[in-house]
C-alpha cells in the first residue's frame, strides 16, 4: 500500500492530524494498534484555542454538546478552605470560547476516526501495530503487525502520534530528556455528587495541601479525583477499597459508602524529545513530549502540534512550499513552545499544589492573590493558563 502520509496512532492527536490532511485533499492512512480508539479517561479539558482549531472540523459544537462548559476554575486551600477563583469569561473579547470544555478525550478520537473513515482519500486501519520504520530519499517504509501478517506500507511522510512509548520516536533514535516524578498519581472516578459535600465547588478545582493535594474535575457523568501516592505503596494497595475509603473519608467525611467507577494509577513524566523531526518522519503529541496533567495541557499541546505540522505539510503537498524550510519551522516553533510554556508552566502548577506546608507556598499563594486582585495581571494569567498566550507568542515569532 502506498499513500502520501501515514499517521501512526489514533489517539486525539493522531486523529486530528489525519482529519486535517484528509480534509485538505491529501491522501492519508491512519494506523492504530488497538481494535478501536481507546476509551481513554486521561484528558478531560479542552482549552479555548483548541476549540477554535477544532471548529474547522465542525467538531467543537459536538464536544460542547457532550461535555460541560467550565468558565470558572478554583485554586483551593484544602486546610483553610480558602478559594482563589478565576473566570475565563473575562477573555470573551479574544476568543469565541471563553471557557474550558470538560469532556473525555475518547469522544474526540472516535468522532474524528468516524469522519476520516468516511472520506474517499483516507483510511483508518485498526489492529495495525507498527513495529518498524525505514526511510530513504524518496519515502518511508513502515511495517505493521496485524492479526494475520506483517504488512508493509509506504508513504511520502510519516507522523508518529503513537503516545508516550512511541515506536516512531524510538526508530528516530532521538533522546527523550527529562525526568519522572517519584510519586505515583491515583485517579478515582465516582458518581457521588461532590458538589453536595463541598461548598461552592466548580467544575475544575486545584486543591493545595501539604499532605495530600488533589485535583477535582467534573466531566458530564462523573467526578474525577486525582491524588498523589507514595512510590513505595504497591499498586494493589492503591487500588484497594481501603485506599479509596481513606481518600473519600478525608475529602467528604464518608469513604466506605462511596462507589467508584474507575481506579487508575499513572506514572507522570516531564520529557521532551531532542528532535521532533528527521527528514520524512515527525513526532507529535505524547510521542514528542510528556508533562504532568496540572492545567490540562498534554493533549491540547499535542493537538496544537498536529495543526502546526499539517499546515506545513499541506503547504508542501498542495502549494509547493520548500519542505526543509516549512518542516524546520514546525520543529522550532513547537519545541520552543513545549519548553518555554508547557514544560515550565506544568512544573510550576504542580509545585503550587504540592508545596503546601512550606514558606514557599505561602509566598506563591500571596502572589496568586495579588494576580487575582490586579486586572492586568489576572488577564495575563488567564491568557497563559488557557494556552492563548503561548500560541500568540509562536505566531509573533514566525
Ligand atoms: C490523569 C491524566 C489526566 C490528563 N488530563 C489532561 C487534560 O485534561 N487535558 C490535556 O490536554 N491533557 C491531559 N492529559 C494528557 C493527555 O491524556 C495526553 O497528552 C494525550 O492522551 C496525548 O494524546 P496522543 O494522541 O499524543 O497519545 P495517546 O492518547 O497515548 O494515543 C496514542 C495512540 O497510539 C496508539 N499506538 C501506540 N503505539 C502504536 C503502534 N506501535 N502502532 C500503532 N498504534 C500505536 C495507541 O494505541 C493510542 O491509541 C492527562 C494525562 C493524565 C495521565
Amino acid at each position: 500500500m502506498q499513500t502520501k502520509v501515514i499517521v501512526v496512532g489514533a489517539g486525539p492527536v493522531g486523529t486530528v492530524a489525519a482529519y486535517y490532511l484528509a480534509q485538505n485533499g491529501i491522501d492519508v492512512v491512519l494506523l492504530e494498534a488497538g481494535s478501536d480508539c481507546a476509551q481513554d479517561l486521561r484528558a478531560s479539558t479542552f482549552h479555548p484555542p483548541t476549540l477554535e482549531m477544532l471548529d474547522r472540523f465542525d467538531i467543537t459544537k459536538r464536544l460542547i454538546e457532550v461535555g460541560l462548559q467550565a468558565p470558572v476554575y478554583h485554586f483551593r486551600e484544602r486546610q483553610s478552605g480558602e478559594v482563589i477563583d478565576f473566570d475565563m469569561s473575562e477573555l470573551s473579547d479574544v476568543t469565541r470560547y471563553p471557557f474550558r470544555v470538560q469532556c473525555e478525550q475518547y469522544h474526540l478520537s472516535r468522532m474524528l476516526a468516524e469522519g476520516i473513515a468516511a472520506m474517499p482519500n483516507a483510511d483508518v486501519l485498526f489492529d495495525h501495530h507498527v513495529v518498524a520504520i525505514e526511510q530513504d530519499s524518496t519515502g518511508v517504509d513502515l511495517y505493521a503487525e496485524t492479526p494475520l501478517a506483517i504488512k508493509k506500507l509506504r508513504a511520502d511522510f510519516v507522523i508518529g502520534a503513537d503516545g508516550a512509548n512511541s515506536i516512531v520516536r524510538k526508530w528516530l533514535g532521538t533522546e527523550f530528556d527529562g525526568f519522572t516524578y517519584p510519586e505515583k498519581f491515583l485517579c478515582l472516578t465516582t458518581e457521588e455528587p461532590l458538589q453536595d459535600h463541598i461548598k461552592g465547588l466548580c467544575y475544575v478545582n486545584y486543591v493545595s495541601d501539604p499532605l495530600e493535594w488533589m485535583v477535582l474535575l467534573k466531566v458530564p457523568s462523573l467526578w474525577r479525583i486525582l491524588v498523589p501516592a507514595e512510590h513505595s505503596e504497591s499498586d494493589a494497595a492503591l487500588l484497594s477499597d481501603a485506599k479509596k475509603n481513606d481518600v473519600f473519608e478525608r475529602l467528604i467525611g464518608s469513604g466506605s459508602t462511596v462507589r467508584t467507577e474507575h481506579r487508575t494509577i499513572y506514572r507522570v513524566h516531564q520529557r521532551v524529545a531532542k528532535q521532533f523531526l528527521d527528514r520524512r518522519v515527525a513526532i507529535i503529541g505524547d510521542a514528542a513530549h510528556l508533562n504532568n496533567p496540572i492545567g490540562g495541557f498534554g493533549m491540547n499541546s499535542g493537538i496544537h502540534d498536529a495543526f502546526n505540522l499539517c499546515h506545513q505539510l499541506t503547504g508542501i503537498f498542495k502549494s509547493g512550499w520548500d519542505a526543509d524550510k516549512a518542516l524546520a519551522q514546525f520543529e522550532v516553533q513547537r519545541r520552543t513552545t513545549t519548553h518555554d510554556f508547557t514544560q515550565a508552566q506544568t512544573i510550576r502548577n504542580l509545585e503550587y499544589l504540592s508545596d503546601g506546608r512550606t514558606k514557599e507556598h505561602s509566598k506563591r499563594k500571596e502572589e496568586l492573590l495579588a494576580i487575582r486582585a490586579d486586572p492586568q495581571q489576572r488577564r495575563q494569567f488567564l491568557l497563559r493558563q488557557s494556552m492563548i498566550e503561548s500560541l500568540d507568542k509562536e505566531r509573533e515569532a514566525a
